[in-house]
């Protein structure tokens, strides 16, 4: 997007200098480039989407979605009133940076973490303060507290890294933060196996999203848990009627039937992690240690190795200058087939 495209003059100013977000989106025989699930939709989340009752599409959805507060809240072990729902976890990330810091306020966040934080950011009037990650990829805890914002950002497992923030980083950030700590778990299904949330406390939120483990990007739904009175403050500033009811019903019915479909797919993207990685490193390269469903790996020049692959039919996502790392190529994880052509495009296009 070029930038005079916002430069209209009756808009608000502060929107003049943000970009429309796009990440490069022409269609490819193979789509590795943004840690969507490659395994398809869970089977009763599909067979909830096909012929709906006329109500689901006619009559206005839940207001704030009990039904899917009440299947999440059984998924992450906590209790409804905990839980808030989004259209995707971009919507509660929005909403919650809104309902907890002022215009000209400071969120600190990590960096490099997920792009869409400094937008949501400036969206809403705050600075972003970006901390660079230390050089064992754990959060600079004494950089982010220093920054003295209103809100603390972290995400873990960390997109575009992979890497995780350690349990003693977090928990001193909790600790001793100022205002809201907000962890993002959009990725936690592919790092431990106990899926209840581990954090709580009046100062936490923690976002997750069907959108990964899931395999329902397509639907929007994401959520957060916190105390419920921070969780209210969220709710206040979402809004009524974000999922709708489609997105809903298939929502409900995969967190009520299809959670061995998720686990073993998330099984099989750990082994498949191990086995990429060793493979990149049989190559020469220098893969990050990634807790995520997807591996970021240092290669010199890689808009022009992207675009190559692409040529050769593999998006994956291709990094210029991230902070701390340099350039690098994201390749998204999935069943073996696919991850074997993505390695043999890659040595092909490295030889
Ligand atoms: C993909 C992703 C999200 C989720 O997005 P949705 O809006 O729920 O689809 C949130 N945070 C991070 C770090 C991500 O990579």
């Amino acid at each position: 997007m070029s930038a005079d495209s916002s430069s209209l003059s009756i808009a608000r100013a502060s929107y003049r200098e943000i970009p429309l977000y796009s990440a490069p989106a022409e269609p490819c025989e193979l789509d590795v480039s943004d840690n969507t699930n490659l395994y398809g939709v869970p089977p009763s989340a599909l067979r909830a989407l096909s012929e709906p009752p006329s109500a689901a599409v006619t009559r206005y959805p839940a207001q704030y979605a009990l039904e899917l507060k009440a299947a999440i809240a059984d998924y992450v072990g906590a209790r409804p009133e905990q839980i808030v729902t989004g259209c995707g976890s971009d919507d509660v990330l929005d909403s919650a940076i809104r309902a907890f810091a002022e215009p000209g306020d400071r969120i600190a966040h990590s960096a490099p973490t997920f792009a869409m934080i400094p937008i949501f950011a400036r969206l809403n009037g705050l600075t972003p303060v970006p901390v660079p990650l230390k050089k064992d990829w754990d959060a600079d805890v004494d950089g982010l507290l220093a920054a003295k914002a209103r809100i603390i950002y972290l995400c873990s497992p960390n997109n575009p890294t992979g890497t995780v923030i350690s349990p003693e980083a977090i928990a001193r950030i909790v600790r001793e933060a100022p205002g809201l700590v907000i962890l993002d778990e959009a990725y936690i299904e592919f790092a431990r196996e106990d899926l209840k949330v581990q954090l709580s406390g009046e100062r936490v939120l923690v976002t997750r999203t069907l959108s990964k483990a899931f395999g329902l990007a397509g639907l929007r739904i994401g959520y957060a848990v916190g105390a419920p009175a921070v969780v209210a403050e969220v709710e206040k500033s979402r809004g009524p009627y974000k999922i709708n009811s489609l997105a809903e019903r298939a929502a409900v019915a995969a967190l009520r039937n299809d959670l061995a479909w998720v686990r073993e797919r998330a099984e099989d993207v750990r082994r498949n992690r191990a086995r990429l990685t060793e493979a990149l490193k049989g190559l020469g390269l220098s893969p990050l240690p990634s807790a995520a469903n997807f591996v970021l790996v240092p290669v010199p020049d890689a808009a022009r190795i992207g675009q190559r692959m692409r040529e050769k039919g593999v998006a994956v996502r291709a990094f210029v200058n991230l902070a701390g790392v340099g350039d690098a190529l994201r390749i998204g994880l999935g069943p073996w087939e696919i991850l074997e052509k993505v390695l043999s495009r890659l040595a092909e296009v490295l030889r």
